[in-house]
């Protein structure tokens, strides 16, 4: 698999903690249950953050090393080489934490970033709604200032881990704008109160991620604007961006792993082409990956570019996912029992949300066209 060659600082960092992982026993999950993925991945986030070793890009002030993303994915790469599990607090980590370090207040960096970094207080994202998806800014959730507060009506939906969230970034309507997307703002609202009611959504995979929130007259207190009032579309985009560059550049490296996995199989010399082709893949998706993290330590700020990353990593990953239950044949569905190799199907079976969840394929083509390659908006002659 692909071994990039990164200068002899960023190769001093991964050697540095290999021999830290070497000494700290990454925690293993008991089963595949979703409850066990948490335990496991809030463990390791916490053992993580006790090294420093999270958030490498972020200021030293708020627990970071003020380095850059690429040396945050130089330890990311190491983690799936150690076959780590998945940290619990990755929103906060690949969206909100971003947000909050480029639009967020001294206050708001002060009082957020270091509970983000050791998985204290976990994140969800509040963007999607009923009549709310790819035409986001069709938000309807209504927020309104009384004193020092906001209160807030409305409903989202397919909101992961709003079960365990203790926080929601909340993308809600202030004002009615003269466009749709106008009069939205960015609320950090906290999600253990009175009024916020979250019902589980059940996945074709079996586990409930995520979940329907209700909002009955939620408060959030009015510091707690990221931006000022009208902006929220502004941020909403910045925090996509990040998503879709960060949190897939994790992402990818996960399903690297299972590739990895399907290279070990007895069964890979029958599927040699279809495996070259998705190393192949896999290794063009991840050099992307890493020119779009190198221009941003250089200065540039993530753009639409990262649907590029978003794009080719869900696609690819389905293929690498519909490839090891092709490889496994009918164990893959009798062994379900059996958490090695039930882990092929669940895999395969959350693989069809990847190229939904964070703007589906259409959309993300969509921008590749318009805003990446400059071609005409569609519909337009
Ligand atoms: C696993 C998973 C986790 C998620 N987690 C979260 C979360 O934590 N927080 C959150 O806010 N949201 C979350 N989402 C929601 C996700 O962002 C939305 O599902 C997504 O943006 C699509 O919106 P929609 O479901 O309303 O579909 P729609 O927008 O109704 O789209 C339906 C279909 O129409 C197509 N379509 C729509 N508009 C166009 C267009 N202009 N051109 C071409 N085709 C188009 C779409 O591609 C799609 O195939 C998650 C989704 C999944 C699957």
């Amino acid at each position: 698999m692909l071994r990039l060659t990164l200068g002899a600082e960023l190769e001093a960092l991964r050697q540095e903690f290999r021999s830290w992982v070497a000494a700290h026993p990454v925690p293993r999950p008991k089963s595949a249950a979703l409850d066990e993925f948490q335990r496991c991945g809030r463990e390791w986030q916490r053992l993580l953050a006790s090294g420093r070793w999270l958030g490498l890009s972020w200021p030293q002030a708020f627990g970071g090393r003020g380095l850059n993303l690429v040396a945050d994915a130089v330890v990311q790469e190491e983690m799936v080489r150690a076959n780590a599990p998945q940290v619990l607090g990755l929103f906060g980590l690949t969206m909100v934490g971003p947000v909050l370090i480029r639009h967020g207040t001294d206050a708001q960096r002060a009082r957020f970033l270091a509970k983000i970094l050791d998985a204290s207080e976990i994140w969800c994202q509040g963007f999607s709604e009923p009549g709310a998806g790819s035409d986001l800014a069709n938000v309807a959730t209504r927020a309104e200032r009384v004193g020092n507060s906001y209160r807030i009506n409305g409903q989202k939906v397919w909101t992961s881990f709003a079960h365990i969230a203790d926080w929601c970034f909340l993308l809600c309507r202030t004002s009615q704008g003269k466009a749709k997307h106008e009069g939205l703002s960015y609320l950090l609202v906290p999600m253990k109160q009175a009024g916020i009611q979250v019902r589980p959504l059940k996945q074709i995979s079996g586990d409930e991620e995520f979940n329907e929130v209700f909002f009955d007259n939620v408060e959030a207190p009015a510091d707690c604007i990221v931006g000022q009032e009208g902006e929220g579309w502004k941020i909403a985009i910045s925090t996509l961006m990040f998503e879709r560059v960060v949190l897939t550049f994790a992402r990818q490296l996960q399903s690297e792993s299972l590739l990895r996995r399907l290279l070990e199989l007895p069964q890979a010399e029958q599927f040699r082409d279809e495996l070259a082709s998705c190393v192949a893949t896999a290794t063009a998706v991840r050099a992307l990956a890493y020119t779009h993290l190198i221009s941003y330590a250089n200065g540039k700020q993530p753009g639409p570019e990262g649907s590029l990353d978003k794009l080719f990593w869900s696609e690819s990953f389905q293929e690498i996912a519909d490839l090891g239950v092709r490889m496994l044949g009918s164990r893959a569905v009798l062994g379900e029992e059996d958490p090695e190799v039930g882990m092929y199907l669940h895999q395969y079976l959350y693989s069809r949300g990847r190229t939904i969840a964070a703007g589906t394929s259409e959309i993300q083509r969509n921008i590749i066209a318009e805003r990446v390659v400059g071609l005409p908006r569609s519909g337009e002659r």
